[in-house]
């Protein structure tokens, strides 16, 4: 059996009601994956969308996960939940979308496979997921790219703000 890694995986979602979105994704996360447990899940953010700009803001959100799982296997639970979500595949590259999960970080490890790379390509120009990954681990070192918190201070700002989760209560 595998041993335990940290992965931590990105959550963004534009269509429906976003914020119910990317929560029933985590509550899958916690259940439907076997061999993982969901360990954290940072704030919610709402921010403008990256490429084509005639879609609604997203809502995003990294989750922190425990697994023994593989991480190409990781990745078909992961696209087996978005699927479940309403997932579509067939719009505009970073078109609007029900449910994105994407593996931001597999332990220390660098995957370089087709279909599969980590860490995720995007991850050190895209503060939606720089800054959620230093509120769950302000220590964090992204291999090949340096500290988390040295990439968050040197960000642009484009517009993210944190959900404030309780006045939707
Ligand atoms: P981006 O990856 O730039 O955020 P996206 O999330 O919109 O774009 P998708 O349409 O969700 O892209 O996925 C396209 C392909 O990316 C998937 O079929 C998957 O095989 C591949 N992929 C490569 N590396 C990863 C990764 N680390 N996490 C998720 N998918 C990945
Ligand atoms: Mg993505
Ligand atoms: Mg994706």
């Amino acid at each position: 059996m595998r041993s335990v890694v940290s992965a931590y995986i990105g959550i963004g979602a534009n269509l429906g009601d976003p914020v119910v979105q990317v929560l029933q994704a985590c509550a899958r996360l916690a259940r439907d994956v076997p061999g993982t447990r969901l360990l954290a899940r940072s704030s919610l953010y709402r921010n403008p969308p990256m490429g084509p700009q005639d879609q609604p803001d997203y809502v995003n959100a990294v989750a922190r996960l425990d697994t023994r799982l593989a991480p190409r296997t990781l990745l078909d639970a992961l696209q087996g939940i978005e699927a479940a979500c309403g997932r579509r595949r067939d719009g505009a590259r970073w078109g609007p979308r029900l449910l994105d999960l994407d593996i931001l970080l597999f332990g220390d490890e660098v995957i370089d496979q087709p279909g599969l790379r980590v860490p995720h390509p995007g991850i050190a120009e895209r503060d939606f997921v720089l800054f959620p990954l230093q509120e769950l681990a302000p220590q964090l070192v992204i291999p090949g790219h340096g500290s988390v918190a040295a990439l968050c201070r040197c960000m642009p700002s484009t517009g993210l703000v944190a959900i404030a989760e309780e006045a939707r209560a």
